[in-house]
C-alpha cells in the first residue's frame, strides 16, 4: 500500500515537472480560424467573444512552450483587445494576416445539456479566398496544428513548412462536419500527411460511416493517420493506435492499442466552445516539452491529460476568459486532482 503511494507521489511529480521545463520547449506553429463569436447558453449570453479554432488551440498551447506561433486572417473589425490578448500570452501573431474584409464570425447557441448546439449563423468572410502564407522563419517548427479549418487551407499550411534536417514536422489536425460533408477528397489528402487525427465523437462516426466508436477509431486509423484521438465532450477522450503492442496494457486486440483518457469533471459548464480546441493545444503542448519530434503512445496518453485538465478550464467561462487568466498552481492543483479521481 506504501509503495503504491509513493508510485503514485512520484508520478504526480514527474507530471507536475512539466512546468519548469517550459524554457526549453520546442515551437508549435497553430494554423486555423481567428475569429468573433456570438453565444448564446441557456444562462446567458456573448457577443462579440474572442474565438476560432486557432485562438483557443494557440492559447492552451502557450501554458507550455514561450514559442507558439499563429497562423490565421482576420479582418479590419477585429477588435484590438483580443488581437492584445494573443500577444499577452507571448503568442507571435507575425502569421496573422489582417485583411479589409470582416472577421469570420460564428454564431450558435447551446441547449439544456450543454452538449448539442445549433449554428445559427457562419459568416465566412476573410476566411473566403484566404490562402495561407507562413512567414519564412515559421517554416521550420517542428510540432504543427492544423485547427479546424478548410482541408484546403490545412495542405498550404503543410506544403509550406520546411524543417531544418528535411525531416517532416510532427502534425495533428482537427476537423469539422462542414468539411467532411464539403471537401471529403481533400480531407482524406490531409489524413495521408498528418500524424494525429484528432476529431468529436460524432464526427468520427459520420467520417467513418459506423455507430460503434472502436470500429470509428480503426477506419480513421485505415486512412492515413498514425494515431487517431475521438474526443468525448465530458466524458473524456480515446486514443487508438494501429500496432499490437504485445504485453502492454493498452494492448486492445491484435490490431490496435487504445488508451481511455478521463475528462476533468465539473460541477458546472458556462460556455464549452472550443473545449476540443484548448485539449488539442495542450496535448500539442505537453509534447512540446518532452523536447522530442518522434512521439510514442504513450507521450500522447500524458499529452490528453494536460489537454483534459486545461480544456476543463475552458468551459468555465464564456470565450477564453477562463482560460487566460489560469495560473499554474490551478493547472498543477487539476492535474493532481484527475490523476487521483482516475486510479485504482
Ligand atoms: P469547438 O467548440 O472546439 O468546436 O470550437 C468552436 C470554435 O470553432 C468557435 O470559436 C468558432 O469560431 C470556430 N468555428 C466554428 N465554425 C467554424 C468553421 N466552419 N471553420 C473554422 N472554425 C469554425
Amino acid at each position: 500500500m506504501k509503495s503504491h503511494r509513493f508510485l503514485l507521489d512520484l508520478s504526480l511529480k514527474k507530471l507536475l515537472l512539466i512546468r519548469n521545463m517550459s524554457l526549453s520547449s520546442q515551437h508549435i506553429l497553430v494554423g486555423g480560424s481567428v475569429a468573433i463569436d456570438n453565444i448564446k447558453t441557456p444562462h446567458s449570453e456573448g457577443l462579440n467573444l474572442l474565438g476560432g479554432s486557432a485562438s483557443y488551440t494557440a492559447i492552451a498551447s502557450s501554458f507550455y512552450t514561450s514559442q507558439v506561433s499563429l497562423i490565421g486572417i482576420i479582418g479590419k473589425d477585429f477588435p484590438q483587445e483580443h488581437l492584445q490578448l494573443l500577444k499577452s500570452r507571448h503568442i507571435d501573431v507575425n502569421g496573422l494576416e489582417i485583411s479589409n474584409g470582416n472577421t469570420f464570425s460564428w454564431t450558435g447557441e447551446y441547449h439544456e445539456n450543454m452538449n448539442d448546439r445549433t449554428t445559427h449563423d457562419v459568416a465566412i468572410n476573410v476566411l473566403e479566398n484566404w490562402t495561407v502564407k507562413v512567414p519564412e522563419a515559421q517554416r521550420t517548427a517542428p510540432l504543427v496544428i492544423l485547427a479546424n479549418m478548410h482541408p484546403e487551407n490545412q495542405m498550404q499550411l503543410l506544403d509550406q513548412m520546411q524543417t531544418a534536417d528535411q525531416k517532416a514536422p510532427f502534425v495533428l489536425a482537427d476537423t469539422m462536419d462542414l468539411w467532411i460533408t464539403i471537401a471529403n477528397d481533400r480531407l482524406h489528402d490531409v489524413l495521408k500527411r498528418i500524424d494525429i487525427l484528432v476529431i468529436n465523437e460524432s464526427e468520427a462516426r459520420q467520417f467513418a460511416s459506423t455507430s460503434h466508436l472502436i470500429q470509428a477509431g480503426k477506419r480513421l486509423l485505415a486512412k492515413g493517420p498514425r494515431f487517431v484521438i475521438i474526443k468525448l465532450g465530458e466524458f473524456g477522450a480515446m486514443l487508438f493506435e494501429n500496432h499490437n503492442n504485445v504485453g502492454s496494457p493498452n494492448q486492445f486486440d491484435h490490431e490496435i492499442n487504445l488508451f481511455r483518457c478521463p475528462a476533468f469533471p465539473l460541477e458546472a459548464v458556462a460556455d464549452p466552445t472550443g473545449a476540443g480546441d484548448s485539449f488539442l493545444g495542450a496535448t500539442t503542448g505537453y509534447l512540446a516539452t518532452t523536447g522530442k519530434t518522434e512521439f510514442t503512445f504513450e507521450d500522447i496518453k500524458q499529452g490528453m491529460i494536460h489537454g483534459s485538465v486545461i480544456a476543463s478550464f475552458t468551459c468555465e467561462a464564456f470565450s477564453t476568459n477562463r482560460l487566460q487568466a489560469v495560473s499554474q498552481a490551478e493547472i498543477d492543483a487539476r492535474l493532481t486532482k484527475l490523476k487521483q479521481l482516475n486510479h485504482w
